[in-house]
């Protein structure tokens, strides 16, 4: 059975109590509506840890006022259903009042890492993802936290803000879930029409155009981007936000492409904005 907690208090009596048995604890931040994406982080979770608690928190710091936050999908019965037939001990289901008890005052800002890609368009998306995971890393204890590749700049961050701040918490990265036609799992694919459905394969479409050239040896960012951004230009439902090559820890440019890469795509489909990623690598040096 899982127990479903809401009070910050409670979560980390237990966690501590679990631990203090000699057990490890697994956490898998969410903002809920899970799919299989979510899922494939807590089996992992179960699979390496004794107790896994879940958390569903719409976290509003994480959302500009033009964004999706009320709209954001809301459902935790069947979030906690799916968390429980993985396996979950505990999910955690704060409300804004349990969270943000007063107007937060503190913040975790990432530097550099935080600017571009996700945070050009979005200035403040970042650090109201580091502030809540860095919240949820507190309330929670030590633990290892699970985290998805599919928001790769965001994994990138929260390692570097756990290694900067020395939280006593080991990051695990798990690959990207896709539908069987290269689509990326994501909350917001519900927003999408069939139409825009169909379309919105040309985002994984295109970073497979990508990594194929840096595969055949393309080294210039530039030819590579503009490779990507053509497959998006040809599918009138899709506007590109950005096709960028970064290198994986750091996520700079690379002024030449002589090392593994992710390449990174971000565009519109119909009205909902959504992002994909793809390790790509140049080819091994002949001999
Ligand atoms: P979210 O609920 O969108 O904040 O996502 C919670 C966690 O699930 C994040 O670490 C995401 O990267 C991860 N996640 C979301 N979609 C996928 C996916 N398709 N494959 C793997 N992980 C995912």
């Amino acid at each position: 059975m899982t127990d479903v907690v809401g009070d910050p208090i409670e979560l980390r009596r237990r966690l501590d109590e679990a631990r203090a048995k000699g057990k490890r604890v697994g956490l898998v931040p969410t903002m809920g509506a899970l799919h299989a994406g979510h899922r494939s982080l807590i089996d992992r979770a179960v699979t390496d840890c004794d107790v896994v608690a879940v958390t569903v928190f719409v976290n509003p710091l994480q959302f500009a006022p033009d964004e999706d936050l009320d709209a954001y999908p809301r459902t935790l019965d069947d979030d906690v259903a799916l968390a429980s037939a993985a396996g979950a001990a505990v999910v955690f289901a704060p409300d804004d009042a349990a969270m943000y008890p007063e107007p937060i005052r503190t913040v975790v800002h990432v530097e550099e890492l935080s600017v571009g890609l996700e945070g050009a368009s979005r200035p403040t998306h970042f650090d109201g993802v580091t502030t809540v995971v860095a919240k949820l890393f507190q309330i929670a204890g030590p633990c290892r936290g699970y985290f998805g590749e599919k928001d790769f700049q965001q994994l990138a961050l929260v390692r570097r803000m756990v290694a900067d701040l020395s939280m006593p918490v080991e990051v695990v990265g798990c690959p990207i879930v896709r539908e069987p036609d290269g689509l990326a799992l994501s909350s917001r694919n519900r927003y999408l029409s069939p139409d825009e459905r169909a379309a919105a394969t040309v985002l994984s479409q295109a970073l497979a155009v990508g990594a194929a050239a840096v595969g055949n040896g393309e080294r210039d960012p530039d030819d590579v981007e503009a490779a990507v951004a053509a497959v998006i230009a040809a599918e009138p439902r899709a506007a590109l936000d950005y096709a960028a090559v970064r290198r994986p820890d750091t996520l700079q440019r690379p002024e030449i492409i002589d090392e593994p890469v992710r390449l990174l795509v971000a565009a519109t489909v119909g009205t909902t904005r959504l992002i994909d990623n793809l390790a790509a690598a140049p080819p091994l040096p002949p001999g």
